[in-house]
């Protein structure tokens, strides 16, 4: 059984290879983000007018919520190349120069996790972004002289799970700035239905919701989550996916009814039991979990934030009562108190 950790995780994961099949090419396809989706289309629509590259984007937002998708349906609804690498591919400036000398007129470059970009190419990027330019230095000391490289008009479509830790000079340099939301229930359930038409799985309403009221608002999770359920169905079952079978191999894998796996409730649990409800700074809760504080930040908290179950407060994360009550509540069910009071 594949650990619940990795499942509920919205980070690309080896055997999420079939998400390329799953990915929407147009914005019609492009379940939820309605702001972004309404805005996009007239930029797109302007841009085509003028025959003009589009301004550059920064899409912020956790991993798993459609950064990569949106990149992709900008260039192909543009009708344009697109390039596509990441901060940490680009070891120097000249990586980038490379990579920028290579498009065409008005082409997506998309750059995941922009905030892990050196600071040697992140400044080459701004003469780049700002005036379509590289200045490339020849020679050292006095002698040296400095050439200007002329670059296609393209336009740079950057994702980053973290935006607060972009600078301000490279933030201003984006004409447009999307933060992606997590999705509804309702949302996830189109991803699901979707997919599994796409996917060839046989699947009822009932069997959709379950598998999309545990995805963590994550698009990347549903799908997963539905080729796990899927594999279940099919071992277990007929190879349909109904309310009951989702259920019980979504139970199988350690996620609950709220979306919640062993760790989300251990953490919970912690702040509760050993810290009276909190406040307690993310080291120490990290430490009494066992887990690193940088997935805890990442992965955990702003789940559990959105589902109201965590708040951060200045002194330290602080369990709410919704959470004591579903937490001492299960216990209490667990241990069959509720049915016998
Ligand atoms: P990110 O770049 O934010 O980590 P991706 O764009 O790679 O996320 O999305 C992960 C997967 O989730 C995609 O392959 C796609 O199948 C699915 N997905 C994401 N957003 C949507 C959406 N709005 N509608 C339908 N499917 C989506």
């Amino acid at each position: 059984m594949q650990d619940s950790r990795e499942l509920i995780t919205g980070k690309a994961l080896p055997g999420d290879e079939t998400e390329v099949s799953l990915r929407p090419l147009v914005l019609d396809d492009y379940v939820g983000q309605e702001r972004i989706k309404r805005n996009l289309r007239v930029y797109i629509e302007a841009a085509r007018q003028r025959q003009e590259a589009i301004d550059h984007i920064l899409l912020s937002g956790p991993p798993g919520l459609g950064k990569t998708t949106l990149a992709y349906i900008i260039a192909n609804e543009l009708g344009v190349g697109i390039r596509i690498t990441s901060g940490p591919a680009i070891e120097r400036a000249g990586d980038l120069v490379a990579i920028l000398t290579n498009l065409e007129d008005r082409d997506v470059l998309f750059i995941d996790e922009i905030h892990r970009l050196n600071h040697q190419a992140e400044e080459a990027l701004y003469p780049a972004m700002e005036d379509f330019a590289f200045d490339w230095v020849a020679g050292k000391g006095p002698a040296a002289r400095t050439y200007r490289i002329r670059l296609p008009r393209f336009t740079l479509v950057a994702a980053t799970t973290r935006s607060g830790l972009l600078t301000s000079p490279l933030r201003d340099r984006f004409g447009i700035s999307f933060r992606l939301d997590y999705y509804s229930v309702d949302e996830l359930f189109q991803v699901v239905m979707r997919s599994a038409g796409i996917l060839g799985i046989e699947i009822d309403e009932a069997g959709a919701m379950e598998i999309a009221k545990r995805a963590r608002g994550t698009p990347r999770i549903a799908n997963r989550l539905l080729r796990r359920v899927r594999d279940y169905a099919q071992v277990k079952g007929d190879g349909t996916i109904d309310r009951d079978i989702a259920c019980e191999s979504l139970a199988a894998m350690g996620i609950d009814s709220q979306g919640l796996d062993g760790l989300d409730r251990m953490i919970l649990t912690a702040i509760i039991n050993y810290y009276d409800g909190g406040p307690v700074g993310l080291s120490t809760l990290a430490a009494s979990v066992s887990e690193d504080p940088g997935t805890i930040e990442d992965v955990y908290e702003p789940y559990l934030m959105q589902m109201g179950f965590l708040e951060r407060t200045p002194r330290g994360r602080v369990a709410t009562q919704k959470a004591m009550e579903y937490i001492l509540g299960s216990t209490y069910k667990r241990k069959g108190l509720f049915d016998n009071p």
